[in-house]
């Protein structure tokens, strides 16, 4: 694990039964870390909140900022608002844990074993970006700006050559997109 993602570590065992609270600046680097290159800046504060019990820790992730990413389009950089978010459970000393207890299902739910001390919540910080992140990002996310017309006009020149060779650019693009997700 690298050095960027190890700040995510939580060592639990240290915190008192309690509520706390921790706070990160999630920027590009945080996004290279998980191989996603899409992003290509991001300036978005996450709180973690974690609550600390005696047979559990409930974390609630949650953040605010902005992304910037390309037009799939005409390729121009679209800025917009993400309000990241997810909830996680971990049961401590699983082996007295029963499992057959309903969790709800919009939760995330790790058993840890009781020799276990530390969490690692990076993982869950970048999972609470993705439902944030548009399966098309375009021109129009940030607030209905239209595409540059100039650039499309260029795009479809490429696209038509591309086209004879039988291969579509913006489709490769997108095909890029939806094997990431
Ligand atoms: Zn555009």
């Amino acid at each position: 694990m690298s050095f960027i993602l190890s700040e995510f570590d939580i060592e639990f065992v240290k915190l008192k039964i309690a509520k706390h609270s921790l706070e990160y600046h999630i920027d590009k680097t945080f996004f290279e870390n998980f191989n996603n290159s899409d992003v290509l800046s991001s300036d978005v504060k996450v709180q973690v909140l974690l609550d600390r019990q005696e047979s559990m820790l409930l974390l609630n992730i949650h953040g605010d900022g902005m992304l910037n990413m390309q037009c799939v389009r005409c390729l121009n950089d679209v800025s917009f608002n993400v309000k990241p978010n997810h909830k996680c459970i971990y049961h401590l000393n699983q082996e007295n844990f029963n499992k057959n207890d309903n969790n709800p299902l919009d939760l995330d739910v790790v058993y840890l074993a009781s020799n276990e001390f530390k969490i690692n919540v990076a993982q869950y910080v970048y999972e609470s970006f993705l439902t944030q992140i548009p399966m098309v990002v375009n021109c129009e996310l940030e607030n209905n700006k239209s595409c540059d017309s100039t650039m499309l006009e260029k795009l479809k020149g490429v696209s038509k050559n591309e086209r004879e060779k039988g291969t579509d650019p913006r489709w490769d693009a997108l095909k890029k997109l939806i094997d990431k997700k």
